[in-house]
């Protein structure tokens, strides 16, 4: 996996330790030994210098200009010498050192045993040096000090060993900060974690992305084996997102220095989330692009309610537009009702009263006749958007389809319509408005009726349900419908029915009141061999 651009410098990692103090223990880091080379070459070791340049001669002036401490034991472990950094470290005069036992007087007593130990090789002489082992000392304020030491044995000019020379550097603060660093790493994890927000960083040069923990969560994705490039994270992409992911992240180099985009992802299992991204673009010097810094979190949960919220709000919609034509309708009902019913009345009265020609009489019946088909086709419209009861309920279609075959008994028996019924015994109820419900299979019964020949025919009601919606056909083997016929049959005042009965809104009004349930009404029809009609509605 490409590493990350570094944020920010590691801390360094030290080993070898014979500390692990109670109050540090929890993030004692690790380092490797340098190699030689590597020591001469980036840290002046002031033992390095010493042993190196100056052997023979009288280091005493050298090691006081050091910064570090500088002390050096005899074979009893007590000191011979320690320079001024290292008197200011502990607290006391150079004259109060010398002579101290090392370890009884300045190590921590719990770790006495345990940097005996760690420096009994070069005590020995089993080893020449010994580097970056960590020995806390005690000062004269009685506070402990983290201390990182090297160690060289000292020999005399026949190469007998003398006891040992220490150099030690105080790390209580940069251990401190490590800590921090750390802790400050984890909350930053944390908190990314809670939010599900992940970050990523990518430079742009050499082409290297990097992800925090959550983003590879997010991704659904395991951390080592990803290879967190762009063109792998393009990949990751939904294919129909892909393009307009890409050209987004182009053009912010190029045009501006910022975006805020979602897109939809697949993860490895193949399931689908959505993520909204926000990215800024850094530059260098001289204002070339460098780095995209970005968040990515996690919104399939947020963006799934934002499109309930939205279709519910259309069904309202949908609810209130259809409500507003019915009333609409009633009152054109109304009006033309009123003056119609005049118009009868002043008809009535002339064939009643006035002395008429035979064909006048004719005349005068087929305005009667005329009118009362203005009122038939006024009611029927008034009906279609008669007012509903305000509220949902538990309706049982079973129940409902059987109280519009009840409404239909006469004309089913008078045209000798064979009616079957095959309805599920354990239907679940559908929460809807009752009374739009009775009207949707009033309209398909209506409809199926006509589509039969005078007499005989055969209409088929089954109900059903599966998963969560529920299923109500109404089939007939009528007329049947023509392509060009059915693919308008959903548009409102479309009608082929000859008889001036049809209003070509029954299925226009029933779609709409399908829809706004939240349910879909699908058509199957074959001309010359019937149709049938199935509703379905969410059971939820
Ligand atoms: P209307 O019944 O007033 O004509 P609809 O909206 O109920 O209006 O129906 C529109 C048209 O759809 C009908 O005129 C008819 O052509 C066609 N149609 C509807 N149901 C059937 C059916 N069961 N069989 C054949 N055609 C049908
Ligand atoms: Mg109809």
């Amino acid at each position: 996996m490409k590493k990350p651009a570094p944020q920010r410098q590691k801390p360094s990692k030290r080993g070898i330790a014979t500390h692990s103090p109670s109050k540090n223990n929890s993030s004692q880091p690790t380092r490797k030994s340098k190699t030689t080379a590597e020591t001469t070459s980036q840290i002046i070791s002031p033992l390095k210098v010493i042993t190196r340049d100056f052997t023979g001669i009288n280091i005493e002036n050298i090691i006081h200009l050091s910064s570090d401490i500088i002390v050096s034991l005899g074979k009893d472990h007590k000191i011979q010498t320690i320079n001024k950094a290292g008197c200011q470290a502990l607290g006391y005069s150079q004259k109060k050192i010398i002579g101290e036992n090392w370890f009884e007087r300045f190590v921590t007593p719990s770790l006495r045993k345990s940097a005996l130990k760690s420096l009994q090789k070069l005590f020995s002489g089993e080893e020449d040096s010994i580097g970056y082992i960590v020995i806390p000392i005690i000062n004269k304020k009685e506070e402990e000090h983290l201390i990182e030491w090297e160690g060289l044995v000292l020999k005399d000019t026949e190469g007998s060993n003398k006891g040992i020379l220490l150099s030690g550097r105080d790390i209580t603060q940069q251990i401190l900060v490590e800590k921090e660093l750390i802790q400050s790493e984890w909350d930053m994890a944390l908190a990314q974690k809670i939010a599900q927000l992940g970050s990523w960083v990518y430079d742009i040069e050499i082409d290297e992305l990097w992800w925090s923990d959550e983003v590879y969560r997010i991704f659904g994705l395991p951390k080592n084996e990803f290879n967190a490039s762009y063109q792998a994270f393009l990949n990751t992409v939904h294919p129909e997102d892909r393009e307009f992911v890409d050209s987004t992240n182009k053009n912010i180099l190029k045009n501006n220095k910022t975006y805020s985009m979602d897109h939809r992802i697949v993860l490895p299992d193949g399931s689908i989330r959505t993520v909204q991204q926000e990215c800024k673009t850094f530059f260098n010097q001289q204002g070339k692009p460098q780095k995209l810094r970005g968040i990515v979190q996690d919104i399939t949960e947020r963006k799934q309610a934002e499109e309930k919220l939205k279709t519910y709000q259309a069904q309202l919609l949908h609810a209130e537009k259809l409500s507003s034509i019915g009333k609409l309708f009633a009152s054109i009902a109304h009006e033309i009702n009123n003056p119609l019913f005049g118009i009868r009345n002043v008809l009535e009265r002339t064939k009643m009263c006035v002395p008429l020609k035979e064909a006048d009489e004719c005349f005068i019946d087929m305005a009667i006749s005329e009118t009362d088909r203005i009122a038939k086709l006024t009611r029927r419209l008034n009906n279609f958007f008669s007012p509903t009861r305000e509220n949902k309920e538990p309706v049982q279609i079973n129940r409902v389809l059987g109280e519009v075959v009840l409404l239909a008994q006469k004309e089913l028996s008078d045209r000798n319509i064979c009616l079957k019924t095959y309805y599920s015994d354990v239907l679940p109820e559908v929460s809807a408005f009752p009374d739009q419900i009775k009207q949707v299979a009033l309209n398909l019964f209506q409809n199926a009726m006509e589509a039969l020949p005078e007499t005989g025919g055969e209409i088929s009601l089954s109900t059903h349900h599966q998963d969560s919606h529920l299923y109500f056909t109404v089939k007939d083997n009528g007329i049947g419908m023509t392509e060009e016929i059915r693919k308008d049959i959903f548009e409102p005042f479309f009608t082929t029915n000859s008889k001036a009965e049809g209003t070509g809104l029954g299925l226009w009004v029933t779609q709409s009141i399908v829809q706004s349930h939240g349910g879909i009404v699908e058509v199957d029809s074959q001309y010359g061999k019937g149709t049938s009609f199935t509703v379905s509605l969410p059971i939820s």
